[in-house]
């Protein structure tokens, strides 16, 4: 948000009223709102409007998680798109803040008021988001984004669906993540002690999303079969599937490439613990020489994790 102040964009009547009592302060913003404590708003009123239409001035940013939300600026009339999208933002800056924020009861499922206890409940960092019926979504009204408290431990805010998203790529690199590992985590990063329970649930909810996304992508392979077919005219793509009560089941995909432009399939083979052959990777290419087994064998190993650091005996 630049400038300071508040940037009402309520009807000419209540915009004018308010000009003649124009307090600046960075730290409070705010939109109009008849249902919002108006009393504890400071108002700037936003004199470049014209609109005589409540909420249809100025264009606002709809939200979007950044990678961290440590340094984030909260700027009011930012659009989320579900309350539940507010509340995870609001989750994720509280814990990457340390700063324990206390999420209010949903009043009639439109409004969402949210308010830091630190310093005994007399920090006045003040976040207040609601659902706005004409663009049917919802809308952070008002901002006050200064804290007077101090950093706390063991933020209230942790709940074992937050940490399943923080720990899903350390799950999906090792299924079998010790649940120590995730509590020392928890500790380390946000400074929260995790319960046992917490840490265990967080891991299976991280696994059930990496399955489900493992779904998804075979739910998209007719469309991969179709644009293979495509792209290469010609080509041979045979799926086959399995019937269980009405669900279709995976079973075969037989792919035969036949690019307009030629070219030959580069296969590596790998033997599995039970000595039996199976596909690692393939690559299409324009001949078969070194230099193409060189590019496709080089990716390959890098796939597998790299060269192992092989030292020159002394
Ligand atoms: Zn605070």
């Amino acid at each position: 948000m630049g400038g300071s102040g508040w940037v009402s964009f309520g009807k000419r009547k209540k915009i004018n009223e308010a000009k003649n009592n124009v307090q600046i302060n960075k730290h409070v913003r705010g939109l109009s709102d008849d249902e919002c404590e108006t009393d504890e708003l400071v108002s700037l009123v936003g004199t470049d409007c014209d609109s005589d239409d409540e909420d249809t001035c100025g264009k606002f940013p709809t939200f979007f998680m950044p990678k961290s939300m440590a340094d984030y600026e909260w700027e009011v009339g930012t659009y989320f798109i579900s309350k539940e999208e507010f509340i995870k933002a609001i989750r994720t800056y509280g814990l990457q803040n340390e700063r324990n924020l206390k999420i209010g009861k949903n009043d009639k499922k439109k409004r969402v008021r949210v308010t830091c206890l630190g310093s005994k409940g007399k920090c006045g960092w003040i976040a207040y988001c609601a659902y706005v019926p004409i663009v049917q979504t919802w809308q952070l009204r008002k901002i006050v984004d200064k804290h007077t408290c101090c950093r706390e431990f063991n933020n209230r805010l942790m709940n074992a669906k937050w940490l399943s998203g923080r720990i899903e790529n350390t799950v999906r690199e090792n299924l079998t993540v010790k649940v120590v590992h995730i509590r020392e985590k928890g500790l380390r990063k946000w400074k929260v002690s995790i319960s046992h329970t917490m840490s265990f649930r967080a891991r299976s909810m991280a696994a059930n999303n990496i399955d489900g996304s493992f779904t998804k992508q075979y739910k998209r392979i007719y469309d991969y079969a179709h644009e293979l077919r495509r792209s290469n005219s010609g080509s041979t793509i045979k799926l086959k599937v399995e019937d269980h009560d009405g669900a279709k089941i995976f079973q075969r995909f037989y792919i035969c490439l036949k690019a307009r432009f030629g070219g030959e399939l580069l296969t590596v083979m790998a033997r599995d613990a039970k000595d039996q052959m199976l596909p690692l990777a393939y690559a299409v290419v324009e001949v078969e020489n070194k230099y193409t087994w060189s590019w496709f064998l080089d990716i390959l190993i890098d796939d597998l994790g790299g060269r192992p650091n092989i030292r020159p005996k002394p």
